[in-house]
C-alpha cells in the first residue's frame, strides 16, 4: 500500500490510477468500415494520473462531456479500461475478474445520479436494501437481514423504518429514494463510494439535508467518497480536494480551500467565473471568460486539448501536451503557464 509522509501524519493512498484510459470504439456502417483506414474512438477518458486519500472526499468536477462518469465508473471496475492501472489500498485491480471482483464490489459503491431509475419499482424498499446482504452472503436469516435493514433506515433518516421497509420506490419522494439508494450504498459497510451526481435531480431544497446526510455518514463509517458533480458550490460544500477534469484528463488538482483562492488552469478560472456572485458584497478578481462548447472527444486537440478555448494559449501549447505539474503544496496544474507561477 502506496504511504505519503507529510510533516504531522502519514497518509494512506486508497485509490491510485496510472494513465488511465478508456476509449470506446466509434460504430460505423458497414461501408464506412471498407473506407475507413483507422478505427475511431471516443475518448472519454484519455490518459488519468490520481491518488485519492484514505477518508477524504475528492470533489470530481467539469463540464458535461469531460468524462467524469466514465473515470467514477472505471475506478470502481463497472467498465474496464482500455489502458492504464487501477490500485486500491495498493492492489492492482485493473484485470480483477470474477470471485475477486465480487468480493471487491463489496468494498466500492456507487449512487446513481437519478434516484428514479437507480431503485427497482418492483421491489419493496426492504428488499431493495436486503439484496445486496443475500449477494455477498452478510447474513443467513431473513430477522437478521431486516435488523441491519431497519437499523439503516433509521441512520438515513427514513423513520418510522418499519413502514419504509414496506413501501415502494414509488410511494417515496425523490429526496427520500436517494437516502434509500445511500443506504443500500453503505449497508455492506464499504471503503469506497463513488457517488455520481447524487443530488443534481433532486429539489433544491432538500440538498443541503443529503449532502449533510452523506458527511455524517462518511464520518461515522470511515468512508471515502469519489464524489462527481458539475456544480462548483456543491463540490465546496462537500469536497477536501477538487480535481477539475477537461476532456478526459485532469488539468488541476488542490485541496478545496486552495482552488477556491487560487485556481491556476485557465480552464478552472473560467469555471469558476460562471459562478454567480451576489453583488456589492465583493466583485471578482479574476474573470475569465471562454467561448465553445468542449470538443468532441473523437478529435482532441493536439497540444494542449484547452487550447481553442484558452485566451492564453501559445504557440507550444498548439504543439505540445502540459505535464501535470506542482506548483506548490498538494496543488498540481497542466498548463505550460505554470512555469511562471
Ligand atoms: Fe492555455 Fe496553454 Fe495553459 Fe493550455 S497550456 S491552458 S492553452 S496557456
Amino acid at each position: 500500500m502506496h504511504v505519503i509522509s507529510t510533516e504531522d501524519k502519514e497518509v494512506v493512498e486508497i485509490v491510485r490510477l496510472v494513465r488511465l484510459k478508456k476509449w470506446f470504439p466509434v460504430q460505423k456502417s458497414f461501408l464506412e468500415r471498407l473506407l475507413a483506414r483507422q478505427r475511431i474512438f471516443v475518448k472519454a477518458v484519455d490518459g488519468v494520473d490520481l491518488t485519492v486519500k484514505k477518508g477524504e472526499t475528492l470533489g470530481l468536477v467539469g463540464e458535461s462531456g469531460s468524462g467524469k462518469t466514465t473515470l467514477g465508473r472505471l475506478i470502481i471496475r463497472l467498465i474496464d479500461p482500455t489502458e492504464g492501472r487501477i490500485y486500491f489500498n495498493g492492489q492492482d485491480i485493473t484485470y480483477l475478474k470474477g470471485e475477486s471482483l465480487r468480493k471487491l464490489r463489496r468494498k466500492m459503491q456507487i449512487i446513481y445520479q437519478d434516484p428514479y431509475a437507480s431503485l427497482n419499482p418492483r421491489m419493496t424498499i426492504g428488499s431493495i436494501l436486503e439484496d445486496p446482504l443475500k449477494i455477498h452472503m452478510i447474513v443467513d436469516n431473513r430477522e437478521k437481514a431486516k435488523e441491519i435493514v431497519l437499523n439503516i433506515l433509521e441512520k438515513v433518516g427514513l423513520t418510522p423504518p418499519d413502514e419504509f421497509y414496506k413501501l415502494y420506490p414509488r410511494n417515496l419522494s425523490g429526496g427520500q429514494r436517494q437516502r434509500v439508494a445511500i443506504a443500500r450504498a453503505v449497508i455492506l459497510k464499504p471503503e469506497l463510494i463513488v457517488a455520481d451526481e447524487p443530488v443534481s435531480m433532486i429539489d433544491v431544497s432538500l440538498r443541503a439535508s443529503i449532502l449533510n446526510l452523506m458527511i455524517e455518514l462518511k464520518n461515522e463509517l470511515n468512508l471515502t467518497y469519489i464524489f462527481i458533480t458539475h456544480d462548483l458550490a456543491v463540490a465546496k460544500y462537500i469536497a477536501d480536494t477538487i480535481a477539475v477534469m477537461y476532456l478526459g484528463k485532469i488539468v488541476e488538482k488542490a485541496p478545496t480551500k486552495t482552488l477556491f483562492e487560487n485556481p491556476l488552469h485557465p480552464y478552472t478560472q473560467a469555471l469558476f467565473s460562471a459562478i454567480p456572485i451576489p453583488k456589492p458584497l465583493h466583485e471578482r478578481t479574476r474573470k475569465l471568460e471562454i467561448s465553445g462548447e468542449i470538443p468532441n472527444p473523437i478529435n482532441i486537440p493536439a497540444g494542449c486539448r484547452f487550447h481553442p478555448r484558452c485566451p492564453f494559449a501559445k504557440e507550444k501549447c498548439f504543439r505540445e501536451e502540459p505535464p501535470f505539474i506542482d506548483v506548490e503544496k498538494e496543488h498540481y496544474i497542466a498548463c505550460w503557464l505554470a512555469s511562471n507561477y
